[in-house]
C-alpha cells in the first residue's frame, strides 16, 4: 500500500514490480516457518541492496536527458525529493553515488546482479577519495574488487582491497606521518563545547588506539557490577579513557594521578545562586528559602557579577561549575567596575616577573586573551608582560601587567 496512492505507475514493468512488492508486504510474516522467513528477509536485503543498482542506472539516464529541467526544476535533487516528500539533502547524496558509480560499469552491474553490496562501493569511494590517483587503476581492477566480495566476508575483503590500495603506493608516501594531512584539530564552538577531530597515519593510529581500547577495557571491567543505566555509554568510555591517558602525562611520584585541571572564573553572586539552587539553601536574612527564579541565570558577559567562564573566557553553564566549585581550591579576586583589580592578591615582595597569583589574577581580568586588540592566539602562548617595561623602571604590581600572546610579547620586547 502507497501512502502515495493518486499515483499509480503506467510503465508494465513498474505495475508488474509494485505488485511484487504488494504481494510480498502482503504474507502474513508471522505464519511463516524458520526457514521461509530466513529467506524473506535474507532475499529483501538483497533486493534491498539491487534495487540501488538499478536506481542508480535510472538517476544516470534522467541526468542524461536532463529530467529535471524538463520538469521546470533546476536540479534533479530538489525535484525528486518534492515528488516523494523526501530530504533533497540524502537524495543530492545518493545522485552522487549514481555519478561515481557509472564510472565503474562492471562494479554497477555486479551490485545489481546482487554481487557486491553499497557497503562495498562506498568503501572503494573512500579509497579512492584517499587516494585520487587511483581512479584509473580502479577501473581495470573491477574484476578482483567483486571476485574478492564473493569469495571475503567484507571485513576481510576491506583488508585485501586495502593491500591492493597499498601496492599504488610504492613509496608509502601516502601513509607519510609527516604528511600535513595527519593531524589533531580542537575547536570551540561559542556554546563552549569542544570537538576533537584526530586524523593518523595507520601505525600511529594503531598505538593510540591500542592505548585507548586497552583503557577503555579497564573501565568497562570496573563498571561489570553496575546497572546498565549506571553505566557509561561506549561515546563516554572513549572519551574517559582518552582523558586518562592524558593525566597519566602528569603522574605524581606516588603514582597517584592528578584529576585534569581546570580554572574557573564565577563571581560570588553566580556562585551563591548556583549553591542556592543545587542544595536549597536557607536565606540568612529571612530563614525562609532564597529568593530566585529558576529561569533567570544570573550570568552576564558584561557585568563583573554575572562571570562564570574558564580561564580563558569562554562561558561555562553555573550547573556544570557545580562540582569544580564544591572541590576547588578558591583564589579570591575583587575587581572594581572597570575590571581592574582593587588589591594585590597577597602581600608578597615585589619580583622581577609576576608570580603563579599574580598570572592567574591578570588572565582572569584579560579573560585569557591576548592584551593586543583582535589577537586571537590561543591562551596557551599567553605570557605576562610588564605594560610599562621593567628595564624602565616599570614595577612588577598588577596594574602594570598584562597577558600578552608570545609573539606579540616577543615582538614588543625587540621594539624596546
Ligand atoms: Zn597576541
Amino acid at each position: 500500500m502507497s501512502i502515495f496512492e493518486d499515483h499509480t505507475p503506467s510503465h508494465p514493468a513498474l505495475v508488474e514490480f509494485r505488485s511484487g512488492l504488494d504481494a510480498i508486504g502482503e504474507v502474513p510474516l508471522s505464519a511463516l516457518d524458520v526457514e521461509d522467513l530466513n529467506e524473506f528477509l535474507i532475499e529483501g536485503y538483497r533486493a534491498q541492496q539491487q534495487i540501488k543498482g538499478v536506481l542508480a542506472k535510472i538517476v544516470h539516464e534522467a541526468m542524461n536527458q536532463q529530467l529535471a529541467k524538463r520538469h521546470g526544476e533546476h536540479s534533479l535533487s530538489v525535484h525528486i525529493a518534492g515528488q516523494v516528500h523526501g530530504n533533497s539533502k540524502r537524495v543530492a547524496s545518493e545522485l552522487a553515488f549514481a555519478r561515481w558509480l557509472h564510472r565503474f560499469p562492471d562494479l554497477h552491474i555486479a551490485l545489481i546482479a546482487g554481487h557486491v553490496t553499497v557497503a562495498h562501493l562506498n568503501e572503494l569511494r573512500t579509497l579512492e577519495n584517499k587516494h585520487p590517483k587511483a581512479s584509473a587503476h580502479m577501473e581495470r581492477a573491477q574484476d578482483f574488487f567483486v571476485d574478492a566480495a564473493a569469495k571475503l566476508q567484507f571485513p576481510q575483503w576491506v583488508n585485501a582491497v586495502g593491500y591492493w590500495f597499498k601496492t599504488l603506493d610504492p613509496d608509502g608516501k601516502l601513509d607519510d606521518p609527516s604528511d600535513p594531512k595527519y593531524g589533531t584539530v580542537i575547536r570551540q564552538l561559542p556554546s563552549g563545547d569542544v570537538i576533537v577531530e584526530m586524523r593518523m597515519d595507520p601505525v600511529t593510529g594503531e598505538a593510540y588506539l591500542t592505548a585507548v581500547e586497552a583503557e577503555e577495557q579497564k573501565i568497562f571491567e570496573a563498571e561489570a557490577d553496575l546497572e546498565p543505566e549506571d553505566k557509561l555509554s561506549p561515546k563516554q568510555r572513549t572519551q574517559t579513557a582518552i582523558m586518562r591517558l592524558i593525566a597519566q602525562g602528569f603522574q605524581k611520584a606516588d603514582g597517584s594521578f592528578p584529576e585534569p585541571m581546570v580554572q574557573l572564573v564565577m563571581s560570588e553572586k553566580v556562585a551563591e545562586d548556583l549553591l542556592a539552587r543545587a542544595m536549597g539553601c536557607v536565606d540568612p536574612d529571612t530563614d525562609g528559602p532564597m529568593d530566585f527564579d529558576p529561569f533567570d541565570l544570573p550570568i552576564n558577559y558584561d557585568d563583573v557579577d554575572g562571570r562564570c567562564e574558564t580561564i580563558r573566557g569562554t562561558p561555562v553553564h553555573p550547573m556544570h561549575a557545580l562540582i569544580p566549585l564544591l572541590i576547588a581550591k578558591m583564589r579570591r579576586l575583587v575587581i572594581d567596575e572597570y575590571n581592574q583589580a582593587t588589591e594585590e592578591p597577597d602581600n608578597v615582595p615585589e619580583f622581577r616577573f609576576f608570580n603563579k597569583k599574580q598570572r592567574q589574577v591578570l588572565l582572569a581580568l584579560a579573560r585569557g586573551k591576548c592584551g593586543i586588540a583582535g589577537c586571537n592566539n590561543p591562551y596557551v602562548w599567553l605570557q605576562m608582560d610588564h605594560i610599562q617595561p621593567h628595564s624602565k623602571s616599570g614595577r612588577t604590581l598588577l596594574p602594570n601587567g598584562q597577558p600578552l600572546c608570545q609573539p606579540h610579547n616577543k615582538a614588543k620586547g625587540d621594539r624596546e
